[in-house]
């Protein structure tokens, strides 16, 4: 129970990443809020089985992108428990099209969750932490922000923004005890990757040297790590979580 008296907010936390993010940092204690966008049904099923296991969880529908979404979910997590120890930044969003292709909307629309929805609920959260001169960011980004696949243009911008923006905060905030890292997951089974899988999981195996896909439980437990107290020394990296992808060997 790493995280007990611990409360937290994790964006996207309803599927895939995200949720197994939820799953473990409850697990370990935290009170864990989780915003979703859409998928009501998969918001509420998780809430259930949290409850089952005597965690307490709370699903508050927000899209990242809107500003006033991300301040009113941040405010009913301090309302409800008193403060705000971490925050995961894992909603995100593909889109993904040759430039030559991209309407101007599949551009907006992956900065504006990606990249604008970190944005958002860092200032949402940055005061509470501030006054309590405590708190873990926790954003995520992916191994494409620097190893670029064809028609990822908008997703690789929204990521490397991501890295540098989290370098820029954990500056600012050290000396208020905050920290701001990032994880970049290789590539993980979850329904963001599946059509790539169903067209070429053999192919894409043959370049991870451990020959697997990642689980989000993979991720979940590199989160774990820069949320807890193992990590207090630690701010404005990015920990890459791929099974060895990015090494460049075969
Ligand atoms: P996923 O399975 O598609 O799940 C996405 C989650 O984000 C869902 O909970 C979804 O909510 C939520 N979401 C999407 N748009 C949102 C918005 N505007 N506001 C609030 N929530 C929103 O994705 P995933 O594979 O778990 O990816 C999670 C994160 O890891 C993303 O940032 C992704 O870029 C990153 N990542 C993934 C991989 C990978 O291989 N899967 C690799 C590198 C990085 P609804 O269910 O309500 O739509």
């Amino acid at each position: 129970m790493r995280l007990e008296g611990k409360t937290a907010i994790v964006t996207g936390g309803s599927r895939g990443i995200g949720r197994a993010i939820v799953e473990t940092l409850a697990r370990e204690g935290a009170k864990v809020a989780f915003a979703y966008h859409s998928n009501s049904d998969a918001a509420n099923a998780l809430v259930d089985e949290l409850k089952l296991q005597g965690q307490e969880a709370l699903a508050i529908q927000a899209n990242v992108a809107d500003k006033s979404a991300a301040d009113d979910a941040v405010n009913k997590v301090v309302e409800e428990w008193g403060k705000l120890d971490i925050l995961v930044n894992n909603a995100g969003i593909v889109r993904d099209t040759l430039l030559a292709r991209m309407t101007f909307e599949q551009w907006q629309e992956v900065i504006d969750t990606n990249l604008t929805g970190v944005f958002n609920f860092c200032q949402a959260a940055i005061g509470s932490m501030m006054s309590a001169r405590s708190g873990r960011i926790v954003n995520m980004s992916s191994v494409a922000s620097h190893y670029s696949n064809p028609g990822q243009s908008n997703y690789a911008a929204s990521k490397g923004g991501i890295e540098g923006f989290t370098r820029c905060l954990a500056t600012e905030y050290a000396k208020r005890g905050i920290t701001v890292n990032a994880v970049a997951p290789g590539f993980i089974e979850t329904e963001m990757t599946e059509a790539v899988r169903n067209a070429a999981e053999d192919q894409i195996k043959k370049h991870i040297p451990m020959r697997r896909l990642g689980q989000p439980e993979d991720i979940a437990k590199a989160v774990l790590f820069l949320v807890s107290e193992e990590s207090t020394y630690v701010t404005g990296q990015v920990l890459t979580v791929d099974g060895g992808l990015t090494l460049g060997g075969l």
